[in-house]
Order: structure tokens, then sequence, then C-alpha cells
């Protein structure tokens, strides 16, 4: 791995993460390293590492959001990225200098989705994406299925701003049991790590209902009865989110069941294809 971001060569493929990486993490390097080799991207693959104070709305969230960065390095190495970009908060936020927040895309805020439950979030999110994109240049960047919103936020962010960068998903990686990978998982007890799974369980509870409200249903149910709380169970129109009529009007509708819900203190979200 090379020693500084700056002697990457060229175009590269950028995978944006706020480190206290693991499998999810290193699938997406991964992936990206392939696509950078496959594709003559000389840069090979970037990971950027920073923890973004901007798309925090819970300041003991932003406070106990775990830093591992020699351990992210060796994930990073051995998952085969070319290097590792780790700013400084003034180097994303000089100070003195106004960092543009570029405007948010509908999808960001759906009535019932993150924005209901963490206001400001996406907004953070598009301002930090766009600032790397700016600094980084990338040809390509990797985002993660597991944060469905966020992926369809940026998707929507790229191309209304026509900047010349492919958004590519990444497959959410999940624990032997089906537990999501999260760098939160971490401060789940052994107890509520089990009811954790609740998530995973209600997603494949709502793949065997046919109607999308029984889905809903359905999905509440199985967290209620772990003790989770929840903060939406829903099943959306895979990429506008947008609460809609069923059956729908085009055939050819996507669809995902998402889901947040906390328990005990941590935060979780999930998501699964829909039907589809
Ligand atoms: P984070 O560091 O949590 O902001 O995540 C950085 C990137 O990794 C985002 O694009 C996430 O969607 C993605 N990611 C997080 N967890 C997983 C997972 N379990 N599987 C695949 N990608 C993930």
């Amino acid at each position: 791995m090379l020693d500084s971001w700056r002697d990457v060569a060229g175009p590269c493929v950028l995978v944006p993460t706020m480190g206290a990486l693991h499998e999810g993490h290193a699938s997406l390097i991964r992936q990206g390293a392939a696509l950078a080799h496959q594709n003559n991207i000389s840069g090979g693959c970037l990971v950027s590492i920073f923890v973004n104070p901007t798309q925090f709305n819970d300041p003991a969230d932003l406070a106990r959001y775990p830093r591992t960065l020699e351990a992210d390095s060796a994930i990073c190495q051995a998952a085969g990225a070319a290097a590792i970009y780790a700013p400084h908060a003034d180097d994303i936020y000089p100070p003195g200098l106004a960092i543009e927040t570029p405007p948010l895309p509908a999808v960001a805020t759906e009535p019932g989705l993150e924005d209901a439950h963490r206001p400001g979030h996406f907004a953070g999110v598009c301002q930090v994406v766009l600032r790397l994109f700016h600094l980084v240049n990338p040809h390509t960047a990797i985002f993660g299925e597991k944060d469905w919103q966020q992926l369809q936020v940026l998707t929507a962010m790229t191309a209304g701003l026509e900047l010349p960068i492919q958004i590519v998903p990444g497959p959410t990686v999940r624990e032997a049991d089906g537990l999501a990978m999260s760098s939160r998982n971490r401060f789940l007890s052994p107890d509520d790590r089990r009811r954790g799974l609740s998530l995973s369980r209600a997603l494949a509870a709502a793949n065997r209902q046919a109607m999308p409200d029984e889905a809903e249903r359905e999905m509440s149910r199985t967290l209620k009865e772990a003790g989770a709380e929840i903060d939406y169970a829903v099943v959306r129109p895979a990429s506008s989110l947008r609460k809609s009529a069923w059956p729908p009007v085009a055939s050819d509708t996507r669809w995902r069941a998402l889901i947040a819900a906390r328990i005990g203190s941590v935060r979780l979200i999930d998501n699964a294809p829909w039907h589809s």
C-alpha cells in the first residue's frame, strides 16, 4: 500500500468510510480493487476514513464512534487498497472556507424514513461526499447496499449535479447468523446481539407476505416480539422510496423492505429486496 494517497497515480475507485472497518468494508475494497483492475483505472482503490461530524445528529453517537486506524490500515492492505486517505477535519472543512451543501435529492426526505428520525443526517452525508469527490476526483465510488437510502441519495445527488463519477453498489455482508455487519454492532450486549437478529428475521418474514401492508405488519410484529424499538419497518419502491399505491402503476417497479430499530442503546438498520 502507498504511504500517501497523494502518490495515487491518476483516477481511482473511491470507497468512502468512517473507519472501524469490518468484513463489509473489506468486501467493498476488494470489489473496488477488482473494478479498478478490470477497467484499467490506474489509481486502484482508495479508501477514505473520516468520521464526519456534520452527519451526526446525536453528539453522544459521534463521541463514542469507534476510531481504530491501525486495525483499519491492516484491513485495507489485506483487501488490496492502493492507499488510505484519512484527512483531518481541517482538510475537509478548512476554517474560514464555506463548504457547499448540495441540494438534497427528494429521496433524502421521503416521509417516514431516515430524515424523520435523523434530521440533517443526509445533508451532512451529501456535504462530505461531495467534498471528498472534489478533493479526490474519483472515476468511480462504491457505496454499500447496507445503507440503502444513502445509496439512493448519493446516486441521485451525483446524477443531479451531473458529476462524471460512476456510483456502484456493493452487496450487504452479514454475520453467519444473518446480522448485517456494522461498526456499531460492537456496542450490542450478548442479549441485544441476539435480539438484533430480529431485523434480518423480519425482512425474511416480509418476503413471505404477498402485500406490502401485510409485510409491514409482519415486520413490526417480529421486531416488537424481540423488544426492538421501531423507527420504521416499511416496503417502498426501491429507487424513489416514495410511499406509493398498491398495486403499482408501473409493473416493473422493484421493491425494498427497510428497517431502522433500536436495540438497547444501539440503532440498527437493514434492508432487503422485497419480492424482486
Ligand atoms: P460506514 O463506515 O459505516 O459509513 O460505511 C462505509 C461504507 O460501507 C458505506 O457505503 C456502507 O454502506 C458500507 N457498509 C457498511 N456496512 C456494510 C456491510 N455490512 N456490508 C456492505 N457494506 C457495508
